[in-house]
């Protein structure tokens, strides 16, 4: 027998050689994972929310819980304007799209939500993709090609990083909202070099902010293109809730500001605005804007009218940051530790001892009869673990307190204060 008539992957006897298991390599995580369940505790990655009762009331395991663990900073998700317009647009043009925005996937909706963001912004040009996910990871992929350069933060979101995997150029990371890192990083890109400094507004697993002002003067002054995401800042930071870019007066030194609709929005969908005089180029060479099918139409129109209502949200603003600074201070009181020194967001994260604290915590909470979101890594940095709360502009002032009681029960229960 000669070697081309053998069986692949059997070996000179015949005998097929064993597979190798492509899953073996999740075994750590799968033996993680079931050592958690074994002692009794809840899975903290599936809860199902069996009705949801308002932006910060949920049933969960058949109780009224309140939701901490949400993005749904300002509440839009239950806005009655918000949910009749996706009602409307749901009857006039039907429950999808059913293609790319290149093709038959552009409704009257997409345009009237790129009108919107143009608006809110005060910008140029306005693009909508299926997820924030989506956004950075087309943009991103697309416009620093080979011989480029990508100077990031280490602790850049998924959807970043998964969009300098995607594309071509070299990846340079700098220590977190480190200033001078950034810098010397910046300095070593080779002449003539294309580069692109992506930062985020809100960085989303401690809540703190980025020191963008000085980031963005030095990115500027080495020639670079400058990307922010402000996933977590869009209608509440900065006078017109356009995110901490605005906040510090450097909104327009930014060349590209990356968004989602998952979060303030209250609804799902990315974004990127820009007042680049090329930028309509990208809605043809974008491929996770062109190969896939576009947002449907109620999804559409209950974006366009939360993002003209977040326009006039200042009130709901300054009541969020108020509920921000009341439980930032009330957890450092009752002992807790927190990831950063004051309220910088709608972001608090109560740093664990460990994994099983951490999701002993979060069960002891649950029980009270609170969501909050458990962050571990690879999510986190550091190998942190994590309860990361998440305020609501629609939490009441009494909600506050109700749920600083919860912590200090649950963690004194649980041994960590
Ligand atoms: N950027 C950041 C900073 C995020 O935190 C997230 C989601 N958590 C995204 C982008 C992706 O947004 P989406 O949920 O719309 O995919």
């Amino acid at each position: 027998m000669n070697d081309h008539s053998s069986t692949p992957g059997a070996d000179s006897s015949g005998t097929p050689a064993a597979a190798t298991d492509l899953f073996s390599k999740f075994d750590p995580l799968i033996q993680q994972r079931e050592q958690l369940l074994a002692a009794g505790m809840q899975d903290p990655f599936s809860l199902v929310m069996e009705k949801v009762l308002s932006p910060t009331r949920a049933i969960c395991n058949g109780r009224d819980t309140i939701l901490l663990g949400t993005y749904n900073y300002m509440g839009m998700t239950f806005d009655p304007d918000v949910i009749e317009a996706g009602k409307q647009a749901m009857t006039d043009f039907g429950a999808g799209t059913t293609g790319s925005r290149v093709l038959n996937g552009t409704f009257q909706g997409h345009r009237e939500c790129e009108d919107a963001l143009r608006e809110f912004y005060d910008m140029d040009h306005a693009m909508v993709f299926s997820t924030g996910y989506q956004a950075n990871l087309g943009i991103i992929s697309t416009i620093a090609g080979k011989g480029d350069y990508i100077i990031l933060d280490i602790d850049s979101h998924a959807s970043i990083w998964d969009g300098c995997a995607m594309g071509n150029a070299e990846v340079v990371p700098f220590k977190h909202n480190d200033i001078e890192a950034m810098e010397k990083r910046l300095k070593r890109v080779p002449e003539g070099a294309g580069k692109l400094v992506v930062l985020e507004g809100v960085y989303s697993m401690l809540g703190d902010v980025a020191p963008l002002k000085e980031m963005v003067r030095i990115a500027k002054e080495n020639g670079a293109m400058v990307l922010v995401d402000e996933a977590h800042s869009m209608g509440f930071i900065g006078e017109h809730g356009r995110g901490v870019a605005e906040e510090v007066g450097i909104i327009d030194e930014v060349d590209f500001i990356i968004g989602t609709f998952s979060k303030s929005v209250g609804t799902v969908g990315g974004f990127c605005v820009s007042n680049h005089p090329k930028f309509e180029i990208m809605r043809l060479v974008c491929r996770p804007y062109v190969f896939t099918a576009s947002l449907p139409p109620a999804v559409v129109a209950s974006t366009a009218t939360s993002i003209r209502k977040l326009k006039h949200g200042s009130n709901k603003r300054a009541h969020l940051w108020e509920n921000s600074r009341t439980l930032h201070q009330g957890l450092r009181d009752l002992g807790f530790e927190l990831g950063t020194k004051q309220a910088e967001s709608a972001i608090i994260a109560v740093i664990m001892p460990d994994l099983e604290r951490g999701a002993m915590m979060w069960e002891a909470l649950l029980t009270e009869g609170l969501y909050v979101n458990l962050a571990r890594p690879p999510a986190t940095p550091a190998n942190m673990t994590l309860l990361r709360c998440s305020l609501c502009a629609e939490h009441s002032a009494e909600e506050v307190q109700t749920i600083l009681g919860m912590f200090e029960r649950a963690g004194k229960a649980v041994g960590i204060i």
